[in-house]
């Protein structure tokens, strides 16, 4: 028997979690968190438990570092799980940073207990290569190797091929774990799976495309000069990794661009806002990615890689300033409210559900000259989806128990999307030959599922499922 179950991420985009079952033993791919108001069976953001039997998982494949991926493989481990963990080479790296970081937050402060899980997870972790296979195990009538391919989603994060075997049963099954946008900085794009005869897809932007390459970074730029042109600071909340690293190529590639001096030298024009622009990267995490990317160049795409060879610093610029201490973070908070220089803020969580950035908006939400930027998916229930929503009509966010009033201009810049767009998602799976017999789609909201759903019957697909849904 070769069967699929979902732990996670198919009421949300979070708490991915699917477990593929060969004969009497199985492997988990992801183990993450819930974010907001998103649960599983049983489990949610505030009960991390892990609700289902785990003695016959043979292993973990971990598709890429994102919290709601990997968050809650400590509480695997405390549940008695004693596999592998089967990850690429740069999340084998970034993987015990990330739960460092999410231990302290959310588990315990006891630096010993800490120490000793990230000692049991370093010592389970296997990195393997993309584009290898590897066995997980290889026994009477049950075999299962997988194989990891980029998904051009962050450092790190692949797509993964399983090849499985129970008795006379033989199946290709393909999960995606995140897919990346194509053209995204930094990152070479997804490639379509060679087989498959099912897929897991994930669908967080199943129903629209995003803008092009060219046109967001446009976006991006005019969103930022008119911001910046009243001397207000703009807040970016972001992922410390991932959305972080594109955003801080992208504002090095527009600094390049258009600065410059400006003869008359008396309003702010543009080129005075990207010759006096300064960076700030408040969070510890990000500057430890931020490294780790720059370290890990033959993982970057061929444009990416030309930069450098021309001598530029896409991830360490001049006007970039990286905090780490709770007092600089404290004394940043203070200058980037009141500043009248022009100023960019990058701090997470994402969707500001906890993090530095909760003390940013704070700080800045009542003074009309800042504006706050989203440039990544906003989860029902979380702070982020209400500024988002309630903000631009003059309304407020309950922050720590309190009352925000928003003055602040709010935007959005959709199309700056770690994630596939939903032509990328159709492209991902019509790209494979045969077309595969089933095709689940998870880690979406309700509406997206439905529309991805529509567009892969569209061109002939069959077999679609939406897992969770009646
Ligand atoms: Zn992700």
């Amino acid at each position: 028997m070769i069967d699929i179950k979902h732990h996670g991420a198919v009421k949300g985009v979070t708490g991915s979690c699917h477990e593929l079952v060969v004969g009497s033993s199985g492997i988990l791919i992801d183990c993450g968190l819930f974010q907001g108001e998103e649960e599983g069976n049983g489990a949610s953001a505030s009960d991390l438990s892990i609700d289902f039997p785990n003695s016959h998982i043979r292993a973990l494949v971990v598709t890429h570092v994102h919290i709601d991926h990997v968050g809650r493989i400590p509480y695997l481990l405390a549940a008695g799980f004693e596999g592998p963990i089967i990850c690429s080479e740069p999340s084998a790296i970034m993987l015990p940073e990330i739960l460092e970081d999410a231990l302290k937050i959310g588990f315990t402060r006891d630096r010993a207990l800490i120490k000793r899980v990230l000692g049991l997870i370093r010592s389970r972790l296997v990195p393997v290569p993309y584009g290898q296979w590897h066995t997980v195990f290889d026994g009477e009538g049950e075999s299962l190797s997988v194989r990891l391919q980029m998904a051009g989603h962050i450092l790190g994060s692949a797509y993964v091929e399983c090849e499985a075997q129970s008795d006379d049963e033989f199946e290709r099954i393909v999960f995606s774990g995140d897919l990346g946008a194509p053209h995204a900085p930094l990152l070479p794009e997804p490639q379509p799976p060679e087989r498959a005869d099912r897929v897991v897809i994930e669908s967080t932007y199943g129903d629209k495309d995003h803008e092009s390459r060219e046109d967001r970074r446009y976006r991006l730029k005019a969103v930022l000069e008119h911001a910046l042109e009243d001397g207000g600071t703009v807040l970016i909340p972001a992922f410390s990794i991932g959305r972080t690293q594109e955003l801080l190529y992208e504002i090095e590639g527009l600094i390049a661009e258009f600065k410059g001096s400006d003869p008359s030298g008396s309003d702010p024009t543009p080129t005075d806002i990207w010759s006096n622009l300064e960076i700030v990267v408040d969070s510890p995490l990000a500057a430890t990615f931020t490294r780790i990317y720059r370290d890990l160049k033959p993982f970057w795409d061929a444009e990416a890689i030309e930069l450098v060879n021309q001598g530029r610093h896409p991830l360490s610029f001049e006007q970039l300033t990286v905090i780490n201490s709770h007092e600089d973070h404290l004394n940043a908070v203070e200058y980037l409210a009141k500043s009248h220089r022009p100023c960019v803020g990058l701090a997470g969580s994402g969707m500001c559900a906890g993090g530095r950035v909760v003390n940013y908006l704070k700080a800045m939400l009542a003074d009309k000259r800042n504006d706050v930027l989203f440039v990544g998916y906003q989860a029902k229930g979380t702070p982020g989806r209400d500024i988002l929503t309630y903000g631009p009509r003059g309304g407020w966010v309950e922050l720590d128990g309190k009352r925000y009033d928003i003055r602040a201009r709010i935007h959005q810049v959709g199309g700056y999307s770690a994630h596939a767009g939903q032509s990328d998602l159709v492209r991902f799976v019509s790209g494979i030959e045969p077309p595969p017999s089933e095709i689940r789609i998870v880690h979406g909201d309700t509406g997206a599922k439905e529309l991805l759903k529509s567009q892969f019957h569209s061109i002939g697909l069959k077999g679609i499922m939406i897992p969770g849904l009646a």
